[in-house]
Formats: structure tokens, C-alpha cells, sequence
């Protein structure tokens, strides 16, 4: 693994859910906005299918401001979501163009996402569709942001991305040192309460995110760090 290189000022970090950036990006994003960098949140879903006992009409608010709050305790003020369907988020033209619709008009140079492999790690769970659908309509809506013909309604094309780091997952090329953020990646998990209730589990932001941040570390050569693969789009 390598360093990320930082020599980039615009990003947007895409994920299907609220809580999605918040297992680890979120660390790497406070380092970012600390060094001036601006990023927006992107979320495909507003997570209202994600609470169990709950209805949808009273989730998705609770979670868009959950994630409001979560983002703001990393430095991102800009948190925009798209209105597909929690749990049902399907690979497509459709979330292709939305995609693509919002990498014109943000125009960043790097694109963050979260893992999209069919499961977390070899022999582990299988990873939610919702995951596995935005982040392989990531990849290719940086692609038709590039291309005036495919979505012209949407807005002039941008070549502006020059990378897509997908988190967490296998194979990881380059890493963020977060050891002097991992506390504002911490604070940033622990604002999604009503999520972390809901599970119905004992589960410690704290523990958990400086068990991953420091077992990366260990590759990484630092106390914690977050790894991602780059997929280049030049
Ligand atoms: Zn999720």
C-alpha cells in the first residue's frame, strides 16, 4: 500500500446508506477537511428501511439528520441524498444518471465509495445489495460524467475525476493515515444513535473503529490508518 496522494482539493464520498461512511471513511474525510479540501456526502438512500420496528415515514428523517450531524463532526457541511429506495437500490441507467447528474455539477477530482464486492472478505457475510449497487454505478457514472453523449439533459460533461477509491476493500493500493482523526471519525459513528440502537447489540464506535484503524496501521506502518483501492480514470 501506498500513501493516497492528497494533491486533489474537491471530492465527493458516495454511499447507499447514512451510517455507510461513518465504519472508517469518515476518519480519512476529517484529515481531508483539515487540510482545506472540500468534500460532499452523496447518499443514494436516506436509510429509512434501516431500522428495525421503526416505520420508514419516521427514519429517514431521524437519519438524514443523523448523518447531517455525523458529517459535521468531520468538517463536511454539504451532504446531499438522492431519493432511491432503501434496501431496493438497483444497478442502472437510472442511478447512472443521477450519478453522473451530480459529478457535473460538483465536478471533483477524487470520488470515494464504499466496497462493492459480492462479500466482506473471503469467507465473510454477503455484503447488501444497496452497497453493491452504488458502488458499481460509482465507477461507471465517473466514466459517463466524462462523455457528452451519454446523459446530455444532465448537465456538461466533467473530465475533472481523476480517481475512485473504493474503502474497505480486498486488495487494498493505498492508505490515509488517520492517527490525529480517528477521534473525529469516532465522534462522527457515534452520532448515529437511533441506528445504533436499533441494533439491538452492545456495539462501541471506540472499539470497534481503532481495532480496524490499528490493524490497517499495521500494513500501513502508522498507529491507525484506512485503506482504499484506486481505480484510475485518466
Ligand atoms: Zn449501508
Amino acid at each position: 500500500m501506498q500513501p493516497m496522494p492528497e494533491d486533489w482539493d474537491r471530492a465527493v464520498a458516495v454511499v447507499a446508506h447514512p451510517d455507510d461512511l461513518e465504519y472508517g471513511v469518515a476518519a480519512a474525510v476529517a484529515r481531508w477537511t483539515g487540510q482545506g479540501k472540500q468534500v460532499t456526502y452523496l447518499l443514494a438512500t436516506r436509510g429509512e428501511a434501516g431500522i428495525a420496528g421503526l416505520p420508514p415515514d419516521q427514519v429517514g428523517p431521524l437519519r438524514m439528520e443523523e448523518e447531517r450531524r455525523s458529517a459535521e463532526a468531520v468538517g463536511v457541511t454539504a451532504v446531499e441524498f438522492l431519493d432511491h429506495q432503501d434496501g431496493l437500490v438497483e444497478y442502472g441507467v437510472p442511478l447512472r444518471r443521477d450519478l453522473a447528474t451530480a459529478f457535473r455539477r460538483l465536478r471533483p477530482e477524487v470520488v470515494i465509495t464504499t466496497s462493492f464486492d459480492l462479500t466482506w472478505g473471503d469467507e465473510g457475510p454477503v455484503n447488501h445489495a444497496d452497497h453493491r449497487a452504488v458502488g458499481l454505478a460509482v465507477l461507471d457514472a465517473c466514466r459517463d460524467a466524462a462523455n457528452e453523449w451519454v446523459f446530455p439533459e444532465a448537465g456538461p460533461p466533467t473530465s475533472s475525476i481523476r480517481d475512485a477509491y473504493v474503502a474497505t476493500a480486498g486488495n487494498p493500493t493505498h492508505f490515509v493515515d488517520v492517527t490525529a482523526t480517528i477521534d473525529a471519525g469516532i465522534a462522527s459513528l457515534r452520532e448515529h444513535t437511533a441506528y445504533l440502537d436499533g441494533l439491538g447489540r452492545d456495539f462501541d464506535p471506540d472499539e470497534f473503529l481503532r481495532n480496524l484503524a490499528g490493524y490497517i496501521g499495521l500494513g500501513a506502518g502508522c498507529e491507525y490508518a484506512i485503506a482504499f483501492h484506486r481505480y484510475p480514470m485518466g
